[in-house]
């Protein structure tokens, strides 16, 4: 028993992630609470989906959400929109409105061109948008700990300096809390050691992917199903450890460590730092759309609604015969239904899926 231990698990995937998550966003906020946090984190792989069910049940139960998402990140440089395969982990956070907007500004480009077996962003994306942007190290298929158990210690000190040069303090290392698991013990051992070099905090996570212990076996079928894995076969969840660990049971594992408890603490200034704020303040929050270089002089960079109607009556033209009835009357309802697009605000909506 560890007398004011308190956690924020900032690193959880509901079933939005898919097969690869075996609790509901509500089912994870109630886990939150019942070990006695006071803000819940949700990262789930290469969707944002569960952002506005992570609102609602915050809401419900009184503590703070912290939106966030595990995106597919390519390797080596790749631009996200080559069709190359491999790709890293990276978890992000959203520290403000500006970071949500950021997120979803990336997850536009991850699901549209980026897509290639899963929704992929690259790295100059990431720190084109990092403003109000929280990004950690990740599990072990991050960057860094992927070279640092490949032995490729001054690789993952170049990357760690990248991402402390765009992120400065809103960068941290991320050490999981795992029973049995040497590969993430080997991680957890560097980042110890490398993080005074450079002032950069280190927080645990369990990388949750179920609530509660109980709903171990409901993961493990998810798991096996569309996996080539053969029975026994050793993976990350072997240990049976991705499930909100309540913090007593995290420093029973771990034999009282101080060190251990400050990962604990560490994930408490997280929260500290991420602001209450809601996505749903009536408007709606669009990934930001940046018009075509291409686009007509005469329009404005900002000017979407302009852009918009020049798209369509383009379209017009080629359909209807400048000048006819036909013509005229199209351009009639035209003006109408841009008229109601503009007024219901959906212009850049449209832009979007366009
Ligand atoms: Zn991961
Ligand atoms: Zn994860």
């Amino acid at each position: 028993m560890c007398k004011n231990c308190k956690i924020t698990h900032l690193h959880n995937h509901s079933a939005n992630s898919l097969a690869d998550g075996a609790s509901s966003v509500d089912r994870i906020v109630q886990r939150a609470v019942q070990i006695g946090s006071t803000a819940v984190g949700l990262t789930d792989h290469g969707t944002m989906l569960g952002t506005y069910d992570l609102y609602l049940s915050a809401k419900k139960y009184g503590i703070k959400p912290i939106y966030g998402c595990e995106f597919y990140i390519t390797r080596d440089g790749v631009p996200y929109n080559e069709r190359v395969k491999g790709y890293h982990h990276q978890v992000i956070l959203a520290q403000n409105m500006t970071g949500l907007r950021n997120m979803y500004t990336l997850s536009k480009y991850a699901h549209g061109d980026g897509f290639y077996y899963k929704p992929r962003i690259d790295k100059e994306l990431l720190f084109h948008h990092s403003d109000g942007l929280i990004v950690t190290s990740s599990c072990l298929a991050g960057e860094i700990p992927h070279l640092v158990v490949s032995g490729k210690h001054n690789k993952a000190e170049e990357v760690l300096r990248e991402y402390l040069d765009i992120f400065g303090e809103r960068f941290f290392l991320e050490a999981q809390f795992r029973k049995d698991f040497p590969e993430q013990e080997k991680v957890n051992k560097w980042l110890w050691d490398i993080a005074p070099k450079y002032g950069v905090k280190v927080i645990g996570t369990s990388d949750a992917h179920y609530a509660s212990p109980d709903e171990k076996k409901e993961q493990e079928i998810l798991k096996q199903m569309g996996s080539t894995a053969k029975d026994g076969e050793r993976d990350a969840f072997s240990d049976g450890t991705l499930y909100l660990v309540h913090p007593d049971e995290i420093m029973q594992w771990y034999g009282n460590s101080d060190v251990v408890k400050q990962w604990m603490n560490n994930t408490l200034l997280v929260e500290e730092i991420v602001e209450n704020f809601s996505p749903d303040n009536g408007e709606y929050v669009l990934p930001i759309v940046e018009l075509p270089q291409d686009k007509p002089i005469t329009i404005r960079s900002d000017d979407h609604d302009a852009y918009l109607a020049w798209l369509a009556f383009s379209q017009l033209e080629m359909i209807y015969e400048v000048g006819t009835p036909l013509y005229d009357r199209a351009m009639t309802q035209l003006d109408f239904e841009l008229a109601t697009i503009k007024r219901m605000k959906l212009t850049k909506y449209l832009l979007i899926i366009s």
